[in-house]
């Protein structure tokens, strides 16, 4: 059972040695093993049941594989452990803290380093100190979190995503790129009114899709011009390297620790939700070129996040983050992490979905309208094929379609669709093997066949707000 090769992979020394083999394994092995719940599918139908048909109210030992997310369900490394070990737990000036700041001055080139709780407290701490009421944002695309903080400070985030990343089935090497010319025309015609740029790598909300470096370039020297600070979220990071090095010319040979280190210098500053590139279960930080804004910031924090050299976090937390941070960048585990998750794609694909493409770096994503034509929007293909994947096979994914961000018109109370019905599975990193993918692939295929009979749903309880969270469902029969 193992991972295919594929030919896109930028050949080196090493594979050259390797180049009779033509599989990709996991580069790791096993120490420490947790069992994963096996239930049957009559089980699993009379949980789902019980909770209404909303998989976020499953208990996580009723999940046999579980893709609702890939953030803080990373698996930790014998090195990351070890360094909990070592973990120094002072309140102030604690060992653990220089070590986590020497290694991401390093990464980033940024001189002021501030540990958060998770990549929101960063994203809360910049709009408290950066933002004005009626101000705008720009990026790529906003991540949920960071667009309700931006508004949180009543200033307007905007989307300036290129054109190729609506179409789902549009291959462009690096979706996630931010269109230049309306960055250009907005700052043009409406600089005065915007306090900094965004860049999101990878852009999640797009499915998990690089930016390019020439693209990170022109946005950088755009922002210059107009005198703008541009900062990276940067949550996964060295998965865009990856896409980088094996896609964009003249980056095929370079190191990925070089190729972060150039995106880095090309912004004033980024943020990072340690949940995801730093395999950490809880942090994050805030890293900041002008000394300035990281006094302003180490003043806020210590209300909310806590003194600046722990900013949340225990030491032995910021002893692991500092591991994982350097783990990230090995080739071995990019090229399994990428080629991973385009082989779950793959045999979706092949099992009859239609899956958005290419492939991004953390997560598959199906496109449920196309998949189920059966069902209107207004039906949630989204959550029926949800539904139907932990019925069937114990999956747990999450619709990303009308009930996640549509809403319903205050005044006619009419529901609003969203742009696409789409299903996501986010892949923990280092958790599952190829066995586990092969066994969700072949129930894939159980659940295609099932297609002309899975039911429509509807709310029986709708929250105002994040309704996904919260809502119960009924089957339409
Ligand atoms: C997860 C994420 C965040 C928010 O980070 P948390 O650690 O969940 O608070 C911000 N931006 C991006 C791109 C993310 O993926």
């Amino acid at each position: 059972m193992f991972w295919q090769k594929t030919n896109d992979i930028a050949s080196s020394v090493k594979e050259e040695r390797l180049a009779m083999i033509k599989t990709i394994i996991e580069p790791f092995k096993i120490k420490m093993v947790e069992p994963l719940p096996i239930l049957t599918s009559e089980q699993r139908k009379g949980f789902i049941r019980e909770c209404d048909y909303n998989l976020f109210f499953l208990r996580s030992e009723w999940v046999t594989f579980d893709f609702l997310t890939d953030s803080g369900t990373s698996s930790m490394s014998a090195q990351q452990w070890a360094a909990l070990m070592v973990g120094d737990e002072s309140y102030a000036g604690s060992k653990s803290f220089y070590r986590l700041e020497k290694v991401v001055q390093d990464l980033t080139g940024f001189p002021h380093i501030i540990p958060v709780h998770q990549g929101r407290a960063a994203e809360y701490l910049l709009a408290k100190a950066l933002l004005k009421p009626q101000q705008i944002v720009i990026a790529n695309t906003h991540f949920d979190t960071t667009r309700a903080n931006i508004e949180m400070a009543q200033a307007t985030a905007i989307d300036l995503p290129i054109a190729a990343a609506k179409n789902s089935r549009e291959w462009h090497p690096f979706k996630g790129n931010m269109d230049v010319e309306k960055l250009n025309h907005i700052l043009s015609n409406r600089g005065k009114q915007v306090a900094f740029v965004i860049m999101t790598v990878t852009n999640n909300s797009v499915g998990g899709q690089p930016v390019s470096m020439e693209n990170l370039k022109a946005v950088a020297q755009i922002c210059r011009q107009h005198g703008k600070l541009l900062f990276i979220d940067c949550a996964r990071f060295a998965e865009n390297v990856w896409f980088i090095k094996t896609r964009e010319p003249g980056y095929e040979n370079r190191s990925t620790r070089s190729i972060a280190q150039e995106m880095f210098s090309l912004a004033d500053g980024t943020w990072m939700s340690a949940k995801k590139d730093a395999f950490g279960n809880i942090g994050g930080f805030l890293a900041v070129k002008d000394a300035g804004l990281a006094q302003e910031i180490r003043q806020l924090m210590v209300v909310t996040e806590g003194f600046p050299t722990y900013g949340g976090l225990a030491g032995r937390d910021l002893e692991s983050l500092a591991v994982g941070l350097e783990e990230v960048l090995e080739e071995d585990y990019l090229r399994y992490r990428i080629r991973s998750t385009a082989y779950l794609g793959e045999g979706l694909k092949q099992a009859g979905f239609t899956v958005v493409e290419p492939f991004g770096g953390h997560a598959i994503y199906i496109d449920a309208l196309a998949s189920i034509p059966h069902l209107p929007w207004y039906q949630f293909p989204g959550q029926s094929l949800s539904v139907a994947f932990y019925e069937t096979v114990g999956v747990r994914s999450v619709e990303v379609g009308s009930i996640m961000l549509g809403k319903k018109d205050p005044q006619s109370g009419q529901q609003q669709p969203a742009l696409k019905e789409l299903l996501r599975l986010a892949i923990p990193r280092r958790v599952y093997t190829q066995s586990h993918i092969d066994y969700v692939i072949e129930g894939a295929h159980l659940v295609a066949q099932q297609i002309p009979a899975l039911p429509g749903y509807r709310f029986i309880y709708e929250p105002p707000v994040l309704r996904h969270f919260t809502a119960r469902f009924a089957p339409i029969i």
